[in-house]
């Protein structure tokens, strides 16, 4: 009898700590103002970003300050421009009514999940590549621009394509799918990476590096900006861009996603891509 009480209260004490630890660890893993899987409503914790901004009466949308064509600021007037900055006011007008209720953060490939996680941003438009590992941790919404990864070289370099790369230095920004693919495509090659594509680039015209890996639209805003450079190598990924909302936020998702057929529907999506990339998006 003494036997069974003791072995009854070990598995009691066990399954105990069991349901301890799987609620402890739920709390460590929810990003604050957002819930796993939970209703877009409810109590402050759960909070759609959507009520959010409309509560503090702008959205706050992350983005890139240094990538041209993308998001750039612009040492003239001061203002954040490019291809996502007119899809982030575009999210601002369907949200908010009123394109201007809008705040741009700036993020970096590195910075954008934590900041969206941790409620610094409603939602990231920031060159961002939808991969089933990032589906851990964020939303994505539709995709809204199709690129893939190149490589940009001085116009004298001998680098044709990924098969040229054993022993060169590679520059890539940390966080990006680039950073990690060019290390499975060449992996001799010696891989730098920096904080930010400003950064990069910097250290492709310094020299520190042979070349310089990300997706052919970016660097075509790079190539743009200094004609020293081109970009080789044709395209070894697929880099399809999406919206980032918070893991589980339903009502944000939704406001983006239509925001995104909108566009297209209205002929407004092309406008905006011409507008920056200088010809009608490709048909598929
Ligand atoms: N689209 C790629 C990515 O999401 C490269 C561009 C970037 O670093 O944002 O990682």
């Amino acid at each position: 009898m003494k036997k069974k009480v003791s072995v009854f209260s070990v598995v009691l004490m066990l399954v105990m700590a069991v349901m301890l630890a799987a609620c402890g660890g739920k709390e460590v893993d929810k990003p604050a103002g957002a819930g796993e899987g939970a209703p877009a409503q409810g109590g402050s914790a759960e909070k759609s970003a959507v009520a959010a901004a409309k509560e503090r009466g702008k959205l706050i949308v992350g983005v890139k300050y240094d990538t041209n064509l993308f998001g750039k600021k612009d040492p003239a007037d001061g203002q954040v421009k490019g291809f996502d900055i007119d899809i982030a006011k575009a999210v601002a007008k369907k949200i908010m009514g009123d394109e201007t209720k809008i705040e741009l953060k700036e993020v970096t490939s590195k910075t954008r999940i934590p900041m969206l996680d941790n409620g610094d941003i409603d939602a990231i438009i920031a060159t961002m590549t939808i991969t089933e590992e990032r589906k851990k941790q964020v939303d994505f919404s539709e995709v809204y621009f199709e690129a893939g990864q190149s490589l940009l070289v001085p116009n004298d370099s001998p680098i044709t394509g990924v098969q040229d790369l054993n022993g060169k230095t590679v520059i890539a920004v940390k966080g990006s799918t680039s950073a990690k693919n060019i290390r499975e495509k060449a992996p001799e090659a010696k891989v730098t990476e920096y904080e930010n594509y400003a950064e990069a680039f910097t250290a492709l015209k310094s020299k520190k590096g042979d070349v310089l890996t990300t997706d052919n639209s970016i660097l075509l805003g790079m190539q743009k900006e200094d004609p020293n450079f081109k970009l080789v190598g044709g395209l070894f990924t697929d880099e399809p861009y999406g919206i980032a909302v918070r893991k589980g936020d339903a009502e944000m998702l939704k406001a983006v996603n239509e925001t995104l057929s909108e566009l297209k529907s209205s002929g407004e999506y092309d406008k905006i891509y011409e507008k920056w990339f200088g010809e009608k998006p490709p048909k598929k």
